[in-house]
């Protein structure tokens, strides 16, 4: 039995024609940047996800950037975030030219250590890049008392967890600001490039609609630095189209991680921690092998795919080489680099192909 890693196909199969017909009113409407798809997409994913407000933004490293601009970032700070996540969760900080700062992750749930991210702040430290890694909510808690304590500006980078909580509160609106991707892949996809920004404070909202906009609030007055980070229509409709869908994918991706939890019973395989405080939106199943590659090839044998995600983490990346870092530095997160292994875990997968998977990788 083939079980993809994903197949996105079968999603867009199934909205086919509700997807085009909102894509082909955009089109005749000539909505293509920003317009009344966005808006009533920032509305419903406002209020359905529980955000006071929501502004879209063309990819997910947008509101990260955006972000950095709001924090006031720049040379000589020092942002702490977390060496095992994508990269972009740290690209923001360059792009101002503040420095990243890494500090370990916690084994279980692959998230920032909050011991470990306490003890990596300085004086010059000046913000936190929270990630939610894999759909799995961080430690909040431990960290923004942290935070408090150090009188620090945090991101939740929540591109992974749409749909996530964190004691009851929606990740993103629990640190100053929150960011979402809406890449095809993500576990809400557009056809295209998207993102999204939160806050729960209204000043930041504001500037950060402006920043959207190069830096304006009427056309050709610019009162402070900008960009261009504006959603275009499509990706507004498309979203409109599949949002009311997340919640049911979302309760087949859980589902899909209890049956891979109860049923994998592997003396070598460790399944990912399930904490109390926030339970996981599964953009990600990780399990980790001493022997990860060998259990690979088992399971592309089993005709199941499977994806290393990630393979390097940010710290022994070539573009970071200048930071100090080598191996050694951060052992949890290098142990996590080299021994995990993703299985497949989307809505569509059958209950058959979970099964496969289950009994493939028990029989390694
Ligand atoms: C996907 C992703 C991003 C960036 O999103 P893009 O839409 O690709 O720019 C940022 N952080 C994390 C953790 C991601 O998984």
């Amino acid at each position: 039995m083939k079980v993809p890693f994903l197949d996105l196909s079968l999603q867009h199969k199934a909205l086919r024609e509700p997807a085009l017909a909102a894509l082909a009113a955009t089109y005749d409407a000539t909505r293509f940047c920003l317009g009344k798809d966005v808006e009533d997409f920032e509305k419903n994913f406002a209020v359905t996800l529980g955000y006071p407000h929501v502004l879209g933004m063309n990819s997910g490293t947008a509101p990260l950037h955006v972000a950095c601009m709001l924090a006031g970032f720049g040379p000589g700070d020092e942002i702490i975030t977390a060496p095992f996540t994508f990269i972009s969760s740290a690209w923001g900080i360059n792009y101002v030219g503040a420095t990243p700062v890494f500090a370990d992750i916690e084994a279980g749930t692959f998230n920032l250590d909050p011991a470990k991210l306490a003890a990596a702040i300085t004086p010059r430290t000046k913000g936190i890049i929270i990630v939610h890694l894999f759909g799995q909510p961080a430690r909040m808690e431990e960290i923004m008392a942290i935070a408090k304590r150090h009188n620090l500006f945090v991101i939740e980078d929540c591109a992974q967890a749409v749909g996530a909580k964190y004691e009851g509160i929606p990740v993103g609106v629990i640190g100053d600001v929150g960011t979402f991707s809406f890449y095809p892949t993500k576990n809400l996809g557009g056809c295209g490039e998207g993102g999204a920004f939160v806050s729960h404070r209204p000043e930041l909202h504001t500037r950060a609609r402006h920043i959207r906009v190069h830096g304006s609030d009427r056309r050709y007055y610019h009162d402070i630095i900008g960009g261009n980070f504006r959603m275009d229509g499509f990706q507004g409709a498309l979203l409109n189209v599949k949002l009311p869908h997340l919640a049911r994918w979302t309760e087949r991706r859980q589902a899909i991680a209890a049956k891979y939890l109860l049923g994998i019973k592997h003396a070598d395989v460790r399944l990912p921690e399930q904490p109390g405080y926030g339970r996981s939106v599964f953009h990600q199943f990780t399990i980790r092998h001493p022997r990860r590659d060998a259990l690979r090839e088992h399971l592309a044998q089993h005709e199941i795919g499977t994806d290393l995600i990630y393979p390097v983490p940010l710290h022994l990346q070539k573009c970071y080489a200048n930071l100090g870092y080598g191996p050694g530095s951060f052992p949890v997160a290098e142990l996590a680099a080299s021994t995990c292994v993703s299985l497949p875990i989307f809505p569509e997968l059958t209950d058959a192909q979970v099964d496969h998977v289950i009994a493939s990788v028990n029989s390694f």
